[in-house]
């Protein structure tokens, strides 16, 4: 997955609610919801969102990221299971391919920490 790109949208779509509102907010933290099934790398967005954020609106905010496991559900056992990332994509019991991903693909905003700008006081 190519993070660079990821970081590019996602700071867009951070910015699209940053111009929405009326008093501009400092954005301190940026929490982000990544699967570990998205093949993204969390020091490598880390970095590029670092790299990328210098200097605009987003100088100086946090990235946090969260991942969330992988995990799969087996129609045939009924049960759910936590795949080997890379190694064994099947069921551990009846060796069912992976065909039912319930976690592990999501890639989100989870929310926005900032701090809204005091009001400038009129002499
Ligand atoms: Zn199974």
């Amino acid at each position: 997955m190519h993070e660079t790109d990821m970081t590019k949208a996602l700071i867009l779509t951070v910015k699209d609610w940053w111009e929405s509102q009326p008093d501009r907010p400092t954005i301190s933290h940026v929490y982000l919801t990544v699967g570990q099934f998205t093949c993204v790398e969390p020091a490598s967005l880390q970095f590029s969102f670092e790299v990328q954020t210098r200097q605009t609106f987003l100088d100086g905010a946090k990235l946090v990221i969260q991942e969330t496991p992988l995990i799969a559900f087996c129609h045939h056992c009924q049960q759910e299971y936590h795949p080997e990332i890379g190694i064994h994509y099947a069921c551990p019991t009846c060796q069912s391919p992976m065909d039912d991903i319930r976690s592990g693909r999501e890639l989100k905003i989870d929310r926005l920490e900032y701090t809204s700008q005091p009001p400038i006081p009129l002499p």
